[in-house]
C-alpha cells in the first residue's frame, strides 16, 4: 500500500524563490549595500521600475561592481546578517513528508546562497548563476538559460526552464516569490503564493495570487487543498 497526495489530480511541486522569500530581505541587495559603490542603485532602478534592463543584465552588472577579492568578506557577512523567513524548515519537512519536490530557482548566485541553504540540502534542489571572483570583479556564469526564457525578460537563471521540466499534465506547479524576477513563473504556476512587489506586478496584470509572509500561511493552505490517496498494490 502506498500513499500519495495530489492537488488537482496532480504531483505538488513547488518553484520558489530565494531572495526575499526564503530570506527576509533580498540577499542581493544587502551585499550592494555592504560591498558595492553607490552606482548599484541606479542598476536596481532601471530593473524593478523603470523596466528597462534586463534580469540577466542587471544582476551581471550588479555584480562586476564587486571585487572578486572581498569573497570571504561577502560570505562571512551573508551568514552573519541572513535571516530566514519564519516557517521555512517546517514547509521543508512538511513537504518531504508529503512527497512534494522543493525547489529553489533563484537569479541569484551560488556562492551566497549554498551556505545559507547548507543545514537544508537534503531537503531541496537548487539552480541558480555560478561566479568567477576576478581581482576586479565578480563574474557570473549562467548554467540554466532555459529554452524559453522569452517571455520571462531573459533572466539568466531560467525558472521557466525549470518548470518545464515538470509537465503540468502530471505536475501541480505551485510558484512562491516576491519580486519581478517571479512575474513569469505566476503567469504560468496553478498556485502562486506572493508577497512584497510581487503582489503589485501580479496586480497590475490581473494574475490571481496568495498574498502570504511566513512558510507556516503556505502550509496550512497547502494542506487544506492536498488530497490524500492511498494506492493498493
Ligand atoms: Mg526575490
Ligand atoms: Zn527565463
Amino acid at each position: 500500500m502506498s500513499v500519495q497526495y495530489r492537488i488537482d489530480g496532480r504531483v505538488p511541486v513547488v518553484f520558489s524563490d530565494f531572495d526575499g522569500t526564503i530570506t527576509e530581505r533580498d540577499v542581493i541587495i544587502m551585499i550592494m549595500e555592504a560591498f558595492a559603490p553607490p552606482e548599484w542603485e541606479d542598476i536596481v532602478d532601471r530593473l524593478l521600475n523603470r523596466r528597462t534592463i534586463t534580469i540577466k543584465e542587471a544582476v551581471t552588472t550588479l555584480f562586476r561592481l564587486i571585487p572578486g577579492s572581498k569573497r570571504a568578506e561577502i560570505e562571512r557577512f551573508v551568514l552573519e546578517n541572513v535571516r530566514l523567513r519564519p516557517g521555512f524548515p517546517d514547509f521543508l519537512d512538511f513537504c518531504r513528508a508529503h512527497g512534494i519536490p522543493f525547489l529553489v530557482v533563484s537569479g541569484g548566485v551560488r556562492f551566497f546562497i549554498e551556505p545559507v541553504l547548507k543545514p537544508y540540502w537534503d531537503k531541496l534542489q537548487l539552480f541558480c548563476n555560478t561566479s568567477d571572483f576576478l581581482p576586479d570583479r565578480i563574474e557570473l556564469s549562467f548554467p540554466y538559460p532555459g529554452d524559453d526564457c522569452e517571455p520571462c525578460g531573459q533572466c539568466a537563471c531560467c525558472k521557466l526552464g525549470i518548470m518545464a521540466r515538470y509537465p503540468q499534465e502530471v505536475y501541480y506547479h505551485i510558484a512562491v516569490g516576491d519580486s519581478l524576477t517571479d512575474l513569469a513563473m505566476s503567469r504560468r504556476a496553478d498556485w502562486t503564493f506572493a508577497r512584497s512587489k510581487l503582489i503589485d506586478y501580479t496586480r497590475e496584470e490581473n494574475i490571481p495570487v496568495t498574498p502570504f509572509e511566513t512558510f507556516f500561511e503556505i502550509q496550512q493552505h497547502l494542506s487544506d487543498r492536498l488530497v490524500k490517496e492511498t494506492h493498493h498494490a
